[in-house]
């Protein structure tokens, strides 16, 4: 069985969830390698990565993977593609992760599939496009396949395996290393999970009538551990920050659940949270066209309908 490397990401040493997803859907495909560029790389991050599936991780620990963006990872994947011929290169779909995948691809003389949702085990992948209105399937015919997948695709299930260390060492090229990170500031995190991680989305649109009417959408989300997004005539209207707009112009999320609160579900908005994978709609409108994507909905008030579903699961919780 070939191996499948996949390029992770981590913040300071801690292993992000979009790994852990990443390496899930690998071991269909063949054998998952973790690729680890920079320093930082310790028990906890090769505990999580042999959990969930990487029989060997390569390890780059030159702290010019982290003093350089995006071209000295693609310089490591490459070495490591004309090394080992692995049978796929999974890479997280961010900014970033599209950069480096598009850099490899070049390096390579390869093909590459972005914003993947899912992969076959003949490498067939599916993406969402045209605002979500068309899903496309689609294979890389040359070089080594070269996968962008977004996060939330699929569940993490950990797979123990032997994680067994690899150092590599690259000679960065005088190119790779023209631009240089001169700072960095951490976001400041309130108690949610991060929107474009979390497994549970609650998103509410202009439908909540204003800025205080978040707080039934935000009691819902902290009741059920969840994100909280917004559409983008909320977010426009300055009712919650834009940093929260789900859509084409925001963020895409695929949670396992998303409950959009009074938002009408225009293509723009759909572009970002159709691949979710349960969707339930509280909305008063019943041809409210975002009732065509829901797997539940209810047709009422959000008002009347959200504080007593977040009674109900306050009650579970017990
Ligand atoms: C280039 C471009 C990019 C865009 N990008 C995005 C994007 O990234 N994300 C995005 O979201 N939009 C985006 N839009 C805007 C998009 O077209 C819609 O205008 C927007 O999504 C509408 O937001 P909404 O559903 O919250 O509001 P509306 O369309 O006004 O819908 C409000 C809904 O709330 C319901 N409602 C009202 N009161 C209640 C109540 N008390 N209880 C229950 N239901 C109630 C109504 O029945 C209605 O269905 C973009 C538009 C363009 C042109």
């Amino acid at each position: 069985m070939g191996e499948v490397l996949v390029l992770v990401d981590q913040v300071d040493g801690a292993v992000r969830k979009v790994t852990t997803e990443l390496l899930t859907l690998a071991r269909r495909l063949g054998e998952p390698a973790a690729v680890w560029a920079g320093p930082g790389y310790g028990d906890a991050a090769a505990a999580t990565l042999a959990e969930f599936g990487a029989a060997t991780v390569y390890v780059a620990d030159d702290a010019a993977f982290a003093e350089h963006p995006v071209a000295p990872k693609a310089e490591l994947l490459a070495q490591l593609v004309a090394d080992r011929s692995p049978v796929a290169v999974l890479i997280p779909s961010t900014a970033e992760g599209k950069e480096v995948a598009g850099r490899l691809a070049v390096k390579t003389g390869s093909g590459v599939i972005t914003d993947a949702v899912d992969i076959t085990a003949e490498l067939i992948a599916t993406q969402s496009v045209f605002g979500g209105s068309t899903v496309v399937h689609s294979k890389v015919t040359t070089g080594t396949p070269i996968f962008t997948v977004r996060g939330n695709s699929v569940a993490p299930e950990a797979a123990a395996a032997a994680g067994t260390r690899a150092d590599v060492s690259v000679s960065l090229s005088e190119a790779a290393t023209k631009a240089s990170v001169t700072g960095r500031t951490t976001a400041v995190k309130g108690g949610r999970p991060d929107l474009t991680e979390a497994a549970i989305v609650v998103s509410g649109g202009r439908g909540v009538g204003g800025a205080e009417g978040f707080s039934v959408v935000e009691a819902l989300a902290d009741a059920l551990g969840a994100a909280v997004g917004a559409s983008r005539a909320a977010t426009d209207a300055g009712w919650y920050p834009h940093q929260f707009q789900v859509g084409q112009t925001g963020k895409t999320v695929s949670p396992q659940l998303y409950i959009a609160n009074g938002i009408s579900g225009a293509i723009q908005h759909r572009a970002g949270m159709q691949t979710s994978k349960t969707i339930v709609v509280v909305n008063k409108d019943p041809e409210a066209p975002i009732f065509e994507l829901a797997d539940f909905g209810v047709v009422g008030d959000l008002f009347t309908v959200v504080p007593q579903l977040t009674t109900e699961i306050a009650k579970r919780a017990q």
